[in-house]
């Protein structure tokens, strides 16, 4: 069960990569004298989340906000709530920590805002536009310190690499295979 999760993480993750390659890279733009020509574009995307105690507290309208001002396309966006096992599985990497069990049933105690986000250097610049993992160590103004309530329940989650990126966009959007291909 385990294994066949994995697998179908990692297949659905390579197709995933295709289509955003050929969505995300390769776009049409408008030429001088009329005629548009395809030119590639290296944005990089990442997976964002309003966490449960974010939505709970009203702050999605505010953080989606944030999130256009600072420079980030909305590629996929939507409300949705994870169970229990769904997510013990997008945690898996930490399944041996000891917060393991308090993270997993905070994750799944609520609804969450899931997006699919572009920009350049987007991994890196949401996680800086997030803050540290403990709110009270974020810099001021970053959405964890604004918004986060203790180093579980802290308003957001960023997707840390562009591989990792990859498999929690497909966790959360494969329909887009379906929609792009
Ligand atoms: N977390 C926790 N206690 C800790 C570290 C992390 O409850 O000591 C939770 C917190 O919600 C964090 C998530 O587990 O966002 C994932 O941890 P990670 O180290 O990956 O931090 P992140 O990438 O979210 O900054
Ligand atoms: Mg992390």
């Amino acid at each position: 069960m385990a294994i066949s999760t994995r697998f179908l993480v990692a297949v659905v993750g390579a197709a995933l990569v295709v289509t955003l390659l050929a969505t995300l890279l390769l776009r049409e733009e408008g030429a001088a004298g009329g005629s548009a020509k395809k030119v590639w574009h290296a944005k990089e995307f990442t997976l964002a989340m309003v966490k449960p105690d974010a939505v709970r507290g009203g702050h999605t309208g505010a953080i989606i906000d944030r999130t256009e001002t600072e420079g980030f396309e909305i590629v996929a966006l939507k409300k949705t709530r994870l169970t229990l096992a769904q997510a013990k599985v997008f945690y898996a990497e930490h399944k041996d920590r000891p917060f393991f069990t308090a993270l997993t049933e905070f994750m799944s105690s609520g609804p969450v805002v899931v997006m699919l986000l572009s920009k350049d250097d987007a991994v890196a610049s949401w996680r800086a536009l997030i803050g540290a993992t403990n709110p009270t160590r974020a810099a001021e103004q970053t959405m964890r310190r604004l918004y986060g309530l203790d180093g579980t329940q802290n308003a957001v989650h960023g997707s840390d690499a562009v591989a990792s990126a990859i498999v929690e966009g497909s966790f959360f959007f494969p329909e887009l295979l379906s929609s792009l291909v």
